[in-house]
């Protein structure tokens, strides 16, 4: 069937099993987060078996696909009040940062004879979820008095909105808070939870502060990235995810479009640079499945030229292929183009195990 995603579970396995010894190492665990692949059960079970803790996911519809598998769930966005049985229900931890939101989340879990558990985020600098470092304390307090509620950890979130860097400092101040918080209250924090994939050069590096002990990982796992500098993480795999389109017309044609040029179809006015004739592919993939700036073509001697809604036009004279229609040609992706086409109806998905 195409378009298609090839999912190969090795390689995800593999990644999993490479980042969760790599963190390990150092004390550290992993949550594997699932929302770049719509929370697909096959793959989330990949990850429970190569050795994360918890599987996470900001959307509850996803996170409602992994009940059989048999760790803890973590809802990683803040809990929206209309959701809250949904996520006493199905998650077992939610991340916090609103006092209206948790004592919510209390009454609903001691209507259904529950303990709902939650982690506190704490905003280092990201501007994106989270309670000001200033005000963690007198929230905590707070916190500890609303019934059904077991305050087990806090964690930050940085890069995803101001691209704050996680850096030994602001990463520190969260492990000495942590530290604060256990004994100024005497309460134990179970999870001190240092972010997402863009920690993972501090891990290389081994310089995540002592006392942060969980990393919350999605592209690191699935695309074997880093994202605080975009590098390649070692002995990992960028294949686990590749999209397959079909050739419906292949033809010699010019570089320049003949006629007057007026807008495209996105209200763009394309330039063209004259490279004479060239042996042009077209595939059948569109805007409409993916963002062509976010793939790349496993061939490399072949290149996009651009695309329509339905449509994907290569350039394939370099190639040493001798490609023909109803050939398949196959991509790697970024995070958006991951996420772009698990979440398309068009693009069908298969698992290769
Ligand atoms: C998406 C998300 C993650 C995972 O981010 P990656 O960059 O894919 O590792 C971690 N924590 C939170 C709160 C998230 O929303």
């Amino acid at each position: 069937m195409n378009p298609r995603i090839e999912i190969d579970l090795k390689k995800i396995g593999h990644n999993t099993r490479v980042l969760v010894n790599m963190a390990n190492k150092r004390n550290i665990s992993v949550t594997g987060v699932t929302k770049v692949f719509c929370g697909m059960e096959k793959i989330a079970q990949v990850m429970a078996d190569h050795g994360v803790i918890l599987l996470a996911d900001s959307r509850i519809e996803n996170i409602k696909k992994l009940q059989r598998i048999q760790i803890p769930k973590l809802l990683l966005r803040l809990p929206m009040l209309s959701q809250i049985r949904d996520i006493v229900c199905y998650t077992d931890i939610s991340l916090n940062s609103e006092l209206s939101t948790i004592e919510a989340l209390g009454q609903e879990a001691l209507s259904m004879n529950k303990r709902h558990q939650i982690i506190l985020m704490v905003d280092l600098g990201d501007l994106r979820e989270g309670v000001l470092i200033e005000d963690t304390i007198s929230t905590v307090q707070h916190i500890l008095k609303i019934k059904g509620i077991q305050l087990i950890g806090i964690g930050t979130n940085l890069t995803c909105y101001g691209g704050v860097i996680p850096t030994e400092d602001n990463l520190g101040a969260l492990a000495s808070m942590a530290q604060e918080l256990e004994s100024r209250f005497s309460i134990p924090l179970k999870f001190i939870s240092g972010g997402n994939s863009s920690s993972i050069y501090l891990l290389e590096n081994n310089q995540i502060p002592k006392g942060v002990n969980n990393l919350r990982l999605g592209e690191a796992i699935v695309l074997g990235r880093e994202t605080a500098f975009g590098g390649r993480i070692k002995d990992t795999h960028d294949d686990g995810f590749v999209l397959k389109a079909e050739i419906i017309e292949l033809k010699e044609k010019p570089s320049v479009p003949m006629g007057e040029i007026g807008m495209d179809a996105f209200g763009n006015k394309p330039k063209f640079e004259d490279k004479g004739i060239r042996k042009r592919a077209i595939l059948a993939v569109g805007k409409q499945d993916v963002s062509p700036d976010s793939i790349r073509p496993k061939d490399q001697n072949s290149a996009i030229i651009g695309a329509s809604s339905d449509h994907l036009i290569m350039d394939v004279t370099q190639s040493d292929h001798q490609y023909r229609v109803g050939d398949e040609m196959a991509f790697k992706m970024d995070y958006g183009a991951l996420l772009q086409i698990m979440s398309s109806e068009y693009v069908h998905k298969t698992i290769l195990d």
